[in-house]
């Protein structure tokens, strides 16, 4: 191949099921001859005619032939797979087109952002986890999730994946690196007068990925909650921020604890506040959301 492909031309390679069945069986035998520290194996030809179900070396030579370029690699060595190779053996080896099973509600730790209620429930709807508040009915967190990730997992298991996935999503968008593909991000600060958050925090960071067209927002102060500076803040108060799940940062907004505030225009820049007992840690942002300076101050009374 090597010129690029249709996608239509590329899912109709995998409309065979001999294809598929190699695709996986190369991983399975790459599993089983991988060495601990070596990268992944290369397959010789025999290798993968001992592992799939195919009539004769002809037929399985015509079919790695169709997937050598969009998902094989092919060296002196032998066979690997390539990216798309490695997307959808890893998707359809973990089942993740299959209905995730259903899940709760079940109560959760945390503060509603809206009403200050202690009421939040989780619950699986339409592949989503979502977060609600029992008392005033508003939705206060959301993240997407696989059915592999369900599956097998207690629901506090579960809860605790979700919290580790959305910190590590949040640290790799502030570092504009799209989580789902891999592009560059580009982000921007937008003002939110009618903001249904409360009034502390009502700057949005939306960061938008050209390439896949994935949109990731969040409040402005969320955006650097895991950043070194906040992280280590915290650590430094006891708390282990980078296992917390972004609704347990609304208790933060919702009593000021947490606040943000646009300090110069043209450039517009930003300023983030996390106050901790009588320690104040600020965030100076650019315009693209980028952390540009931070400062710690101690017994700093201040009108939030
Ligand atoms: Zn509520
Ligand atoms: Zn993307």
């Amino acid at each position: 191949m090597g010129e690029s492909s249709s996608a239509t031309e590329i899912f109709r390679l995998l409309s065979d099921e001999t294809r598929v069945d190699i695709l996986c069986a190369i991983a399975v035998a790459q599993s089983e001859l991988e060495q601990a520290g070596s990268g992944p194996a290369e397959l010789a030809f025999s290798d993968i005619y001992d592992h799939v179900d195919v009539e004769n070396t002809s037929k399985l030579s015509y079919h790695l032939g169709e997937l050598t370029g969009t998902y094989l690699r092919k060296s002196d060595e032998g066979y690997s797979l390539s990216h798309a190779g490695e997307r959808i053996v890893r998707f359809i080896l973990s089942g993740n087109y299959e209905q995730p099973e259903s899940f709760g509600p079940e109560p959760v730790d945390g503060m509603c952002v809206f009403c200050g209620e202690e009421a939040l429930e989780t619950r699986l709807s339409h592949q989503f986890f979502r977060i609600d508040c029992a008392a005033c009915d508003q939705q206060v967190a959301g993240q997407p999730i696989t059915p592999a990730q369900v599956r097998d997992r207690t629901a506090e298991a579960l809860i605790r994946s979700v919290k580790l996935q959305g910190a590590e999503d949040y640290r790799q968008v502030r570092r504009g690196l799209c989580p789902e593909c891999g592009a560059q991000l580009s982000a921007e600060v937008l003002g939110l007068p009618e903001s249904p958050l409360p009034d502390a925090d009502s700057f949005l960071v939306t960061s938008q990925c050209d390439a896949c067209l994935r949109t990731y927002n969040s409040p402005l102060t969320y955006s650097v909650a895991y950043h070194p500076a906040s992280i280590a803040f915290y650590w430094d108060h006891g708390i282990d921020v980078t296992t917390k799940g972004i609704w347990e940062f609304h208790e933060y907004v919702y009593d000021g604890r947490w606040a943000s505030e646009q300090v110069a225009s043209d450039p517009d820049e930003y300023e983030a506040l996390m106050q901790h007992g009588e320690d104040t840690l600020r965030l100076r942002l650019d315009s693209s959301a980028t952390v540009t300076a931070t400062e710690r101050v101690r017994r700093e009374s201040r009108e939030f």
